[in-house]
């Protein structure tokens, strides 16, 4: 399946209902599109089933609820609505993006309250993010926006908004020619990628950035767990930029992006290491487990 992703064949599930692909339109004055009133989930879905589909599902009405929005279904309603896309589009592999925003309604201002929450949910086929980097390592720039304080947005919601950020970082990057960007937080500490969290080895050892303001991946959660099963140790911190001319390796962990090997952040460069391999095969076979 390819073109643009509002000229395609197949199903998309919106309001409750499987409506045709080019059928799933919103009308101009849509709260959303003018004041980013809106929370998504990417997810992806192996041999028919949805890797931690349930907590994609918690995640969104969680982001929902940070934002002053209540999704009008359930986690069981969110569940079955996805399994219901994939069905109708007869896809076992697949990403699922699912989305909540406050529609068209009696409100046009920033107010928001008279207008309906409304709920769509999609999917696509979608290989490696980052193209061939899962074998040589990705190469990431350094942007020069930074993840908001929490005390300015809620930046555990997955939330369009601050995805504003993530855009303007990518472009910079790709224009330098890199796959993505690594952005510091708003205290010039290391946090994430643009769409994945970043992980880094030093003698054998884990360090992650404190999720305390972005977005703590499920992916990351599940990869911090998987390691310190095997016995490696993992420590969740505030890293300094300087720290990465002494870091080995380091990897993006995300929905789309999986485990993904970076090579090169800036002017620093990481090996795709023994660990790195391990946990990136460790994990492609957990979510078929
Ligand atoms: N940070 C950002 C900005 C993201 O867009 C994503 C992808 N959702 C992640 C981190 C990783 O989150 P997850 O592992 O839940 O997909």
């Amino acid at each position: 399946m390819t073109g643009a992703y509002d000229d395609r064949d197949g199903k998309i599930w919106m309001d409750g209902k499987l409506i045709e692909w080019r059928d799933a339109k919103v009308h101009i004055l849509t709260h959303a599109l003018h004041y980013a009133s809106a929370v998504f989930e990417g997810e992806r879905c192996y041999d028919g089933k949805i890797f931690k589909g349930v907590e994609h599902s918690q995640r969104l009405r969680h982001s929902a609820e940070l934002l002053d929005m209540e999704v009008p279904y359930s986690v069981e309603e969110i569940e079955a609505a996805k399994y219901a896309m994939l069905k109708a589009n007869g896809w076992t592999n697949a990403y699922v993006r699912v989305l909540a925003w406050r529609g068209a309604g009696d409100d046009m201002g920033v107010s928001a309250r008279r207008n309906p929450v409304r709920m769509a949910v999609a999917g696509w086929e979608w290989g490696n993010y980052y193209g061939d980097a899962k074998m040589k390592g990705a190469k990431l720039d350094i942007s020069k926006w930074r993840r908001p304080d929490p005390l300015t947005i809620p930046s555990a919601a997955k939330a369009s908004g601050l995805y504003m950020i993530c855009t303007m970082s990518k472009h910079a990057a790709e224009a330098k020619g890199c796959s993505d960007a690594l952005m510091m937080d708003y205290r010039g500490y290391v946090a994430e990628a643009t769409g994945a969290n970043v992980f880094f080895v030093k003698d054998g050892e884990v360090h992650t950035p404190l999720p305390d303001c972005f977005l703590n991946g499920i992916t990351r959660q599940t990869v911090i767990a998987m390691m310190r099963e095997k016995g490696i140790t993992v420590h969740e911190r505030h890293i300094e930029p300087v720290e990465l001319a002494g870091f080995e390796q380091c990897w993006l962990t995300g929905t789309a992006a999986e485990v993904t090997p970076v090579g090169q952040i800036g002017e620093f460069r990481f090996e795709v290491g023994a660990l790195t391999r391990d946990v990136a095969q460790s994990y492609e076979k957990l979510v078929r487990a």
